[in-house]
């Protein structure tokens, strides 16, 4: 029999999304292997607070050295591939892949492919305000995969980033953020949005299919299938 390929997760990006992957990544082992099979994973885990700390006082050398130090252990210890649990942090993607020997499996490479699959080319994007602002993210579905993304505006993206932050990371999830995010979809679909990307980690805790008029894609589930699916594979080492 085939031993699965080891997935390197790099968690605690916060550790409320990071139990979502273990359990999407374990329940898509079973679906796909059958009895009692489940997956073949390292998974190194941050304190967020520092995290949290660093990322708003702006200090991305120093979380792209930290990074970069995950994925050097998660390679040591044997992973064959590079997982990073949140969207926010692939601003330093190049750095981890620089740093080590193994792939990184992009967030954005299996949502983008799972948008055109589904035939749609506009997008809107809700994440933290570094995902939503910066180049790093919607550059690489721009640039890489010839979609088009609207963000929303400024008092809606300051909307979701603070209940992400205030809340999401903290494990409550309330149903006014959860009125106030479908707001925020409803006018991204005004705007032309023919799907709605959760580009945050978090954010399927809070809002899913059932809050938005156009297709939902959940950048947690589908990175997490994606790594299943490299892990099975056998495209990604031993
Ligand atoms: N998990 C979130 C994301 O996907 C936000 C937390 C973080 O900044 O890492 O962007």
């Amino acid at each position: 029999m085939t031993e699965q390929a080891i997935i390197g997760l790099i968690g605690g990006l916060s550790w409320e999304s990071s139990a979502q992957y273990y359990r999407l990544i374990n329940e898509a082992v079973r679906e796909r292997l059958g009895g009692v099979a489940s997956a073949r994973v390292l998974m190194w885990s941050f304190d967020f607070a520092q995290i949290e700390a660093l990322q708003h006082q702006g200090r991305w050398p120093e979380l792209a050295r930290r990074l970069a130090d995950a994925a050097r252990a998660l390679e040591a210890g044997g992973a064959d591939f590079l997982v990073l649990c949140t969207n926010t942090m692939h601003r330093e993607a190049d750095t981890i892949e620089a740093a080590v020997h193994i792939p990184l499996l992009h967030i954005a490479d299996p949502t983008a492919q799972a948008i055109k699959a589904a035939g749609l080319t506009r997008v809107g994007l809700l994440g933290t305000a570094f995902t939503m602002e910066h180049d790093f993210y919607r550059g690489r579905l721009e640039k890489t995969h010839g979609l088009e993304v609207l963000v929303p505006d400024a008092e809606d993206r300051a909307a979701v980033h603070d209940i992400i932050y205030r809340e999401l990371v903290a494990g409550q999830v309330l149903d006014a953020s959860r009125e106030i995010y479908r707001g925020v979809i409803a006018r991204l679909v005004e705007r032309g949005a023919q799907a709605v990307i959760l580009g945050c980690t978090e954010i399927m805790l809070l809002v899913g299919q059932a809050d938005s008029s156009v297709p939902v894609f959940d950048t947690t589930a589908l990175h997490a299938l994606a790594a299943v699916e490299r892990a099975l594979g056998g495209g990604a080492g031993s």
